[in-house]
């Protein structure tokens, strides 16, 4: 059932396949060309949604993505310092973020307003690199991107810096809020304009993006160039968790433990904090290494699914900092045994988005938050 799965080499580790990375950009590359998108900008903030960032990037890169997509400048330059060297696109700065090693490393920085366009230049300026300039354009998120009645004003001053070669404009974007086809629909309509605006003023826009995995999986292209996806490449549905699994994507990250003691009870013993659980018979107990220090969440108590062999069973009580307890019943659990919390339903383990829908959460949340006490194991595609 679990054979393509080496043994456990801890008592508590996330195995990431990058294989299924791997499959799931080809899959993501394929929908794009068949929106008539043409390139594939792969999202790997945030640890890679806490798969690891540098085993994806190499993968996703290998597997024909184009470039990178992370939140900030540290992240970016982290790719950068690992020795990867393909576009890499941050969109995410403080107030007084420095962009100068962003600009001499070449990464392509998005700017949401008019003083960050003229941070940027001012750096490019003072380190003698021409930075690299995306829009990002604010088409109903009400978050980060340039407001509509700042475009006029930030417009014109990308074009001049292009004009005069203090900049190059290698993109225009937006993101979508995803709250419905109509609001989607008026973004893009919101982002063409934006566009055609910019060729009026003589900035050619370079790359254009605008959906992400949902969009992607459900829109049409927009006549847009790219489109930048995370969670589509993890395996994880972009929609409600309840909806259940997108077909032709598999899940990378197998969260597991071994079982670190079994005690039998007798019926009416109470488990774990608040004793919020209690034995209905004499049962067995299962204890799992693993807590809400790891990025279990605590809503897990009592409600999420784990694998024992070949039974699903459920949390019993509350989920600790560390450690749960699991209600085996009769099963014959040994110490030692493989506790499987999620991974790839066609290996028999409870999805990541099954944990998302149980905890009143979504599959983002679930693999991000994985802690750093977890060690990632890496199947090489
Ligand atoms: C995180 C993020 C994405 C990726 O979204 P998915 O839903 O994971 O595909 C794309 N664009 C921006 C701006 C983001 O912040």
């Amino acid at each position: 059932m679990n054979g393509a799965l080496p043994a456990p080499a801890g008592f508590r580790e996330a195995v990431v396949d990058l294989g299924a990375i791997a499959a799931n950009t080809g899959a993501l590359l394929a929908l794009a060309r068949e929106r008539g998108l043409r390139e594939l900008i792969a999202v790997v903030k945030a640890e890679a949604y806490g798969h690891g960032m540098e085993p994806v990037a190499r993968t996703v890169l290998a597997s024909g993505a184009s470039g990178l997509g992370v939140a900030d400048v540290g992240e970016a330059l982290a790719l950068r310092a690992a020795g990867i060297e393909a576009p890499v696109i941050c969109w995410l700065h403080g107030e007084d973020t420095d962009f100068a090693p962003a600009v001499a490393a070449g990464i392509d920085l998005a700017v949401s307003s008019a003083r960050q366009l003229f941070r940027v230049l001012a750096a490019g300026a003072a380190t003698g690199a021409t930075p690299r300039v995306q829009l990002k354009l604010d088409t109903g998120l009400s978050r980060n991107g340039v407001p509509a009645e700042d475009w006029d004003a930030v417009f014109g001053a990308v074009a001049a810096a292009v004009q005069d070669g203090r900049a190059r404009l290698t993109g225009v974007f937006s993101h979508l809020a995803n709250a419905s086809e109509e609001s989607d629909e008026s973004a893009a309509r919101a982002l063409n304009e934006g566009i055609a605006r910019l060729r009026a003023l003589g900035a050619e826009p370079g790359s254009t993006h605008l959906a992400a995995t949902g969009a992607l999986m459900s829109r049409p292209g927009w006549g847009m160039s790219a489109a930048r996806v995370g969670i589509g490449l993890y395996g994880l549905t972009p929609f409600a968790p309840q909806e259940g699994p997108v077909a032709g994507l598999r899940p990378a990250m197998t969260l597991r433990a071994t079982v670190a003691a079994v005690r039998r009870v007798p019926k009416g013993t109470g488990v774990s904090y608040d004793h919020s659980y209690r034995t209905s018979r004499e049962t067995t107990l299962a204890l799992v290494p693993l807590g809400y220090a790891d990025g279990v969440p605590r809503a897990a108590s009592d409600v999420a699914p784990v694998r024992i062999g070949e039974r699903l069973h459920r949390i019993a009580g509350r989920v600790a900092m560390d450690q749960f307890v699991v209600d085996v019943g009769d099963a014959p659990v040994r110490v030692g045994e493989e506790v499987v919390l999620f991974g790839d339903p066609a290996a028999g383990a409870p999805s990541a988005d099954e944990w998302a829908a149980a905890c009143g959460t979504i599959g983002y949340e679930i693999v991000t938050r994985i802690g750093p006490r977890v060690p990632r194991r890496y199947l090489q595609p």
